[in-house]
């Protein structure tokens, strides 16, 4: 039985079937978004007859993990498959932020992060990304339509190789009879998959976009980040510079820095150069360090260095690491538990 989660309200339709009155899908779509109701048998506006024979397809934790600085880290399980996917909210008394994933693993093979090492295990579909959505506002008591929690598409996977999903996922998160956030307040992070950064410019309703820059010069981008291979450096500066922005829409830059390897005053400079003609923001992020991950941290001394540089031309922050102590942090989520972790303070 297919579950009702991920489902738009033409799918919900198509799933009642004929003989049940059109009203009540938008009544399903109402109490599985906007009310977000874990249980049909609670929704009283339904007949008791189409309260029961569905499954939700709602995620539950496997694992949960609290850090000392009030991050949370879960592992929910699909119960499609019982695989686990990881989620994490980042707490902030003005703007938490929810950090999602968009695959079980990844395949894009970026050597500073602990996912790939993975590989991918399988794609996750619009039900199971709209589900950690869900699973963590019911959890935490978030009010989705505040102006106070952001969602980055930033967890594990390669979000624009599952592209449709995603989307969909989207449309359901943002639609105002939906779960209701604003679009404004979801990016999408890409390792920069070009044809798929184009097909997102075109879609109705999306995220803010963000790009793993990660590298100043094609041949230290292709040592760090393969996929660079297939996708040039040079292209994926040229897609950035044409995708369609809103009025005062940016593109977000993010860019890990590798002790020695790309953390140089030169590295800094070039980064400027090559965002010259964008609308961008540039947030940098000092390698999170983990098991069989062959790269330093940057120096204190090279994170200020840089961030100077690039600040005198693009607005350009340091994302505080959040959650490294639970393996929450940026890199680091490879459904690791408890007994694996080391200490990397
Ligand atoms: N695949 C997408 C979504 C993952 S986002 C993407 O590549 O954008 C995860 C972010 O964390 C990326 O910007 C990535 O460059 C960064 N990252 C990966 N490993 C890291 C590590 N070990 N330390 C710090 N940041 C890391």
């Amino acid at each position: 039985m297919a579950s009702l989660l991920g489902m738009d309200e033409n799918d919900l339709r198509e799933t009642l079937g004929t003989k049940v009155p059109a009203y009540r899908a938008k009544q399903f779509y109402d109490a599985l978004y906007r009310q977000r109701v874990s249980n049909l048998e609670e929704v009283a506006a339904l007949p008791l007859e189409l309260r029961s024979g569905h499954q939700l397809g709602s995620l539950e934790a496997a694992e949960t993990y609290t850090s000392s600085d009030g991050t949370t880290r879960y592992l929910l399980r699909l119960p499609e498959d019982g695989r686990t996917v990881e989620t994490v909210l980042m707490p902030d008394p003005n703007r938490s932020t929810l950090c999602i994933s968009s695959q079980v693993g990844c395949p894009v093979d970026c050597q500073f992060c602990l996912t790939a090492k993975m590989g991918l295990e399988r794609n996750l579909t619009a039900g199971e990304i709209v589900g950690q959505v869900l699973y963590v506002c019911n959890k935490h008591g978030l009010d989705p339509r505040s102006q106070h929690v952001n969602i980055v598409m930033m967890g594990m996977g390669e979000p624009l190789l599952n592209l449709k999903n995603v989307l969909k996922a989207t449309k359901i998160i943002c639609d105002d009879r939906g779960v209701g956030f604003s679009p404004k307040r979801m990016t999408v992070s890409t390792a920069g998959i070009i044809p798929k950064i184009e097909e997102l410019g075109q879609a109705k309703v999306r995220p803010k976009l963000a790009i793993s820059l990660n590298a100043s010069t094609e041949e230290q981008r292709v040592a760090i980040m393969p996929i660079t291979r297939k996708y040039h450096l040079a292209d994926l500066i040229k897609v950035c510079k044409e995708f369609p922005l809103k009025p005062r829409e940016h593109i977000t830059f993010e860019y890990v820095l590798l002790g020695g390897v790309n953390d140089t005053d030169a590295d800094a400079r070039r980064v400027t150069r090559l965002l010259g003609n964008i609308r961008a923001k540039v947030n940098l992020i000092a390698l999170n360090p983990g098991p069989g991950i062959p790269f330093e941290m940057p120096t204190e001394e090279r994170v200020a260095s840089f961030h100077a540089i690039v600040m005198e031309k693009i607005p350009c922050f340091v994302r505080k690491p959040r959650g490294r102590d639970i393996y929450a942090a940026c890199g680091q989520l490879k459904k690791m538990a408890a007994e694996e972790f080391v200490h990397i303070h």
